[in-house]
């Protein structure tokens, strides 16, 4: 089990949570606040949220049941009201309706995968080790990584590869995708992965990556949903703040953190009239302060002690109104 001792640190299963002392400084939490924690993981940021502040209450909610099993060992010491959700952030309003909570003080998605998913080779996420290609965070539902790359269409992968892993050989990989599963259907991470990296022109393969990542973010992200989710979540948290709330949003690649910058930005915005109207028309006013101007990095000293946090960028902001 985890203790104030390990704050900060991998919690047994590897993993630490990110920018963690930051997003605690944001939440504030206070006694009597209700803080949402929508990817709750191994609950090591609603750990230290409830060490900060035992008084609160806290909505913890995640769309892997094994993960939320292992939060609920974690959270169990602090005994005050901790209620753990199996579901998406994404339909936050009707988690909150059934447990009869009204406006929140505070809302988290630390978005991405956990260590603790990223290193089980039969969750098919990761090219290292060997696995089935699943690939989904929520195991009750949905197709899994073989049936994208196994059934979609040629364009319809290249699309996909190209627009979520931003990778230039798109096309090339969905052409092998589809030449290899002619012959026997792709099964395994490491079938997959080897294959994107033939089909990767050697002197392109990255230096500091395997050839394989972008083309296994680029299924993950279609496999689980995750921008759909994410644009959706953004929404419902902020509607379920109450006045004066504060929401921390810390993406992993960017085009995570386009979306959480473009919807804070426009939550911030006053009138959004083209500057020759004469009077406001849209009668937009300002919803939010944004306490993050820049976003918010992982010292070199964090990255070097925790990998998942190398990319991590904190975004954050209060609602005014
Ligand atoms: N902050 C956590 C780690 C979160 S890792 C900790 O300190 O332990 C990200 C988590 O988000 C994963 O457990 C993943 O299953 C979950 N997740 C991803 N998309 C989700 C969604 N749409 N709804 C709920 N949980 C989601």
């Amino acid at each position: 089990m985890a203790s104030g001792s390990q704050r900060g640190s991998a919690d047994g299963r590897g993993h630490s949570p990110v920018l963690l002392k930051e997003t605690v400084a944001l939440l504030a939490p206070r006694p009597g606040g209700i803080y949402v924690d929508g990817t709750v993981g191994l609950g090591g940021h609603a750990e230290a949220l409830l060490e900060a502040e035992p008084g609160i209450t806290l909505v913890g909610i995640d769309c892997d049941e094994e993960a939320l099993g292992h939060a609920a060992t974690r959270l169990a010491p602090f005994g005050g009201p901790v209620h753990l959700v199996h579901g998406s952030y994404r339909d936050l309003a009707v988690h909150l309706r059934r447990l009869g909570i009204g406006a929140i003080d505070g809302v988290l998605l630390d978005l991405g995968l956990s260590s603790f998913q990223l290193d089980s080779p039969a969750r098919g996420f990761s090219f290292r080790g060997e696995g089935p290609l699943d690939m989904r965070m929520d195991r009750s539902q949905g197709k899994t990584a073989a049936d994208l790359v196994n059934r979609a269409s040629a364009e319809e992968l290249a699309t996909l590869i190209r627009r979520y892993g931003e990778e230039r050989f798109a096309q090339k990989i969905a052409c092998a995708i589809v030449a290899a599963r002619t012959r026997s259907p792709i099964q395994t991470t490491q079938e997959l992965a080897d294959l994107v990296r033939r089909a990767v022109p050697r002197r392109f393969h990255p230096e500091r990556i395997d050839a394989a990542t972008r083309t296994f973010q680029a299924l993950r992200i279609a496999v689980n949903r995750e921008l759909e989710n994410l644009e959706q979540g953004l929404t419902a948290g902020f509607e379920a703040l109450r006045a004066g709330g504060v929401m921390v949003a810390i993406s992993y690649h960017s085009l995570e953190d386009r979306i959480v910058k473009t919807f804070l930005r426009e939550k911030a915005l006053a009138c959004t009239c083209p500057p020759d109207f004469p009077v406001c028309v849209c009668g937009k006013a300002v919803e939010a302060e944004i306490l993050t101007p820049r976003p918010i990095l992982p010292s070199a000293t964090e990255v070097s002690s925790n990998s998942r946090s190398r990319s991590a960028k904190l975004r954050a902001a209060r609602k005014v109104i």
